[in-house]
């Protein structure tokens, strides 16, 4: 459904491909198909195979970079491997979130410590992390995107320390929007309606939200992975140009809906 040669020339990275069922998975295929030139991360040796197997697929190769975005050391490693590989780079696609199990089943208010820390460091520090390493290597601009959920700025049920990341996470997106806007690097997140993913699998309940969703978003229907890659591919691609520091809602409307 992507408009063929919109990122033709550009080249960047994806962070969050576990399966053919990602949502950065979509967005890969969607950018592949666009033109760019891709490079991939896994989170860990045990992954590697999983993620070599599906880039394999691609029509061009693409480079692949071991990185557990709570380890400094393989941020850095994964900017060299890209200033290696690439040179420079255009976008940065940041798909990719955990909180413990437990903490997406219970009352919000038995949150641990712990566990909050947890997951705010994977879903939403390491936005900025992943940030401070792509700037220097965005020589003419570029986008940096991420991927959120309404739970930010809802209390959706059992969302509950995954909602605080999201609403750290959309902040971020406007601070480092704010702060790397004169490099003309460009920073945006796009909030995606309930996708059936390995990820959204370990939030209680999720099938009834697919549910209530399809019955009262405006498009009266869940959203495809595909639709959530167009916007990504919109967002890396120059017709997005004046657009920085934005939530885009891919969702089938169903963020509008009050009663
Ligand atoms: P997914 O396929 O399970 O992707 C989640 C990714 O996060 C996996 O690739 C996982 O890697 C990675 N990850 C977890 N901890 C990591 C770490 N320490 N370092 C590096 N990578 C790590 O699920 P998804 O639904 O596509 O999620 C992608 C993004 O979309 C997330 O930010 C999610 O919150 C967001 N989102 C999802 C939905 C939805 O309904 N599915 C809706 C709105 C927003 P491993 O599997 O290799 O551990």
């Amino acid at each position: 459904m992507t408009e063929t040669n919109l990122l033709q020339g550009k080249k960047g990275v994806v962070l969050g491909v576990a399966n053919k069922r990602s949502i950065a998975w979509a967005i890969s295929k969607g950018m592949s198909d666009a033109g760019a030139e891709l490079a991939f991360t896994y989170q860990n040796e045990k992954l590697k195979g999983r993620v070599e197997d599906l880039v394999s697929t691609l029509p061009a190769e693409c480079s692949l970079f071991p990185c557990d975005v709570t380890d400094d050391e393989q941020v850095a490693a994964l900017g060299e491997g890209l200033s290696r590989d690439f040179g420079s780079i255009d976008f940065l696609v940041h798909c990719l979130a955990f909180a413990s199990r437990e903490d997406l089943e219970r009352g919000f208010s038995q949150t641990s410590r712990e566990g909050y820390l947890l997951a705010q460091e994977v879903s939403s520090y390491s936005l900025t992390a992943v940030s401070r390493m792509a700037a220097p290597l965005m020589k003419d601009g570029g986008s940096i995107q991420t991927l959120t959920y309404l739970g930010s700025e809802r209390a959706v049920k059992n969302y509950n320390v995954m909602g605080v990341a999201k609403a750290a996470l959309e902040s971020s997106v406007r601070y480092l929007a704010a702060d790397l806007g004169e490099k003309g690097i460009r920073v945006n997140a796009i909030s995606a309606g309930p996708i059936n993913t390995l990820a959204a699998r370990g939030i209680s309940g999720f099938t009834d939200i697919l549910g209530q969703v399809a019955e009262r978003a405006p498009l009266k229907r869940n959203v495809e992975t595909e639709e959530v890659a167009g916007a990504s591919v919109f967002l890396a691609s120059d017709l997005s140009s004046g657009i920085t520091g934005e939530v885009i809602y891919v969702d089938c409307g169903y963020n509008i809906v009050g009663l």
